[in-house]
């Protein structure tokens, strides 16, 4: 009987953790972008973060940016799984938001950027609401009362099992309900990282690299998880003693005075790289920004990532050390830029967020 139930709880963690598209951005990936992003925040952002996480974090975005990644196989959201990633067409090397951004089912939106939009909109709704948004605490506190048009919008995009007419949904789930703005700000955060790893926005058919089966140094690995992990965990223990402190101080380090100090006024289109996160952009603009950073990611996955690949092969100090720097580039890429969009979110405007095209 003990043997039964050891095989079924094996078999449930195969299930669990080796489906496809099951990895992300490792763990210390999330930790880091978000450490990186919440250093950058305005005073009025680093509130509206402060106010909307549970008080058990004690204001530390990066203990809860891996949330996503962990409940994605509940019952309960499912729905999310597809927003983690993009399947783009094979060998096509671009990335078209009409084109690609649906899950497996063909249901519009439902990828990482189509994620980001649709969290960032949510989030807009904040300045609506009261100083006290701590869902935890006061549930009541989390409504942000909203258009019924956007409201049904959102019960589609949760997945909420709909089969009827919308004139018959108004009726059955009137009067509107409210969003989960502390969910938003974490899945936000979440999707912002993952949207940077290159292999998110991988191949169709070989599901993001996770099918390309091969060794990284001495153990078997594949593709989509030596960018999820391998690459990040070896620069750990072989650079920085497995201090995430020190890695991170290390990409900072880059970015305020280093080798990407000239060209990260690039990455946010400012003339200044230190103060685009303190800019307040046009929210149009945060719309062609995620499209962009998808561009980007299947453009490196292209060039770094699948290139010169064979199944089966081994990787090892030549693809660690020429692939390494793109890693800790992107991290810190999603940091500034997550940084850049909370301070958007959360800062003073009168603009909405334009339907993606
Ligand atoms: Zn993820």
């Amino acid at each position: 009987m003990k043997l039964f139930v050891l095989v079924l709880i094996l078999l449930v963690g195969v299930v669990f953790l080796g489906g496809p598209g099951a990895q992300a951005w490792s763990k210390e990936g999330h930790i880091m972008t978000c450490r990186i992003a919440q250093a950058l925040l305005r005073p009025g952002a680093a509130e509206a973060v402060h106010n909307l996480l549970p008080e058990y974090v004690k204001g530390d975005l990066s203990a809860l940016c891996t949330w996503p990644d962990q409940i994605r196989h509940w019952y309960k959201y499912r729905w999310t799984s597809s927003l983690h990633f993009i399947d783009t067409p094979d060998n096509a090397c671009t990335f078209d938001y009409s084109r690609d951004c649906h899950d497996p089912h063909g249901s519009e939106n439902r990828c990482v950027a189509g994620a980001i939009k649709n969290f960032t909109s949510q989030l807009l709704h904040y300045q609506e609401g009261t100083s006290d948004r701590k869902c935890q605490s006061k549930p009541e506190n989390c409504i942000s009362w909203i258009g019924s048009s956007e409201f049904w919008e959102q019960r589609k995009f949760n997945g909420f099992e709909i089969s009827t007419a919308e004139g018959n949904l108004k009726k059955e789930f009137s009067p509107p309900k409210e969003y989960n703005l502390t969910e938003a700000l974490l899945f936000l955060s979440h999707f912002m990282g993952d949207i940077h790893q290159p292999l998110h926005v991988g191949f169709t058919s070989d599901e993001g690299g996770n099918t390309i089966q091969l060794r990284w140094f001495r153990h078997k690995s594949n593709l989509h998880h030596v960018w999820d992990r391998e690459i990040i965990l070896t620069a750990l223990k072989e650079m920085y003693g497995k201090d995430m402190d020190l890695f991170q101080e290390d990409i900072q380090g880059n970015f305020t005075h280093g080798i990407w100090s000239d060209d990260m006024s690039s990455w946010e289109d400012c003339d200044d790289l230190l103060s685009c996160p303190n800019k307040f952009l046009p929210l149009f603009f945060l719309l062609l920004y995620y499209t962009r950073y998808a561009a980007e990611s299947i453009n490196l996955a292209c060039k770094w990532g699948y290139k010169g690949i064979t199944p089966g092969e081994t990787l090892a100090d030549d693809y660690f050390s020429s692939r390494f720097p793109i890693v800790a580039k992107r991290i810190a890429q999603g940091g500034v830029r997550l940084a850049m969009t909370l301070n958007t979110v959360f800062g003073e405007h009168d603009q909405e967020i334009p339907s993606p095209t």
